[in-house]
């Protein structure tokens, strides 16, 4: 089901919808459709965890929204980093690689923004600890995080 995984993903980082992300304390970097649109055509909308990369910088956890975007009438979809590292400032128009190494849950709703961000803290707590298994940190070593 999953056998496009893992999944390795390079582009420059664009605005995003104004969600407000950044707000809820977990700012997601956006692709632009470049990316998008080479996604697989099997692949399961959700939340998964991986590595990501800003320019040529360290390689870091990260959680990654992928879902179908309301923006484009649901024929596209939006991919949605967010890394568990603090940046000293924004990067937009930075090159960012991430590789999404596994799923964690399928998109839902939520009632009320308290769940919301219950949620997203419980999905950083999960993707922690599965990027702290052999299998995972085979992938942070993964020379896709070394080359050009
Ligand atoms: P937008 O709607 O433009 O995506 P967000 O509120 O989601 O706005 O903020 C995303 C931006 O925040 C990213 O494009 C990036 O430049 C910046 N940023 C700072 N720290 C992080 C981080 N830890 N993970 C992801 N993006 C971050
Ligand atoms: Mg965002």
């Amino acid at each position: 089901m999953f056998s496009y995984l893992p999944l390795f993903l390079k582009g420059e980082v664009v605005k995003g919808f104004g969600r407000g992300s950044k707000d809820l304390g977990c700012p997601t970097a956006n692709y632009a459709r470049e990316v998008t649109q080479s996604l697989p055509d099997n692949l399961k909308p959700g939340v998964y965890y991986g590595w990501a990369q800003v320019d040529q910088q360290d390689v870091h956890k990260m959680v990654v929204n992928i879902g179908w975007c309301p923006f484009y009438q649901n024929k596209e979809m939006s991919v949605e980093t967010h890394i568990m590292h603090q940046f000293e400032n924004d990067f937009y128009g930075s090159m960012l690689k991430i590789c999404i190494a596994g799923y964690l849950r399928p998109e839902m709703n939520f009632n009320s923004l308290d769940e919301l961000i219950t949620a997203i803290k419980q999905d950083i707590n999960n993707a922690s600890n599965e990027l702290d298994l052999p299998d995972s940190i085979m992938l942070k070593n993964n020379n896709f995080f070394t080359c050009d």
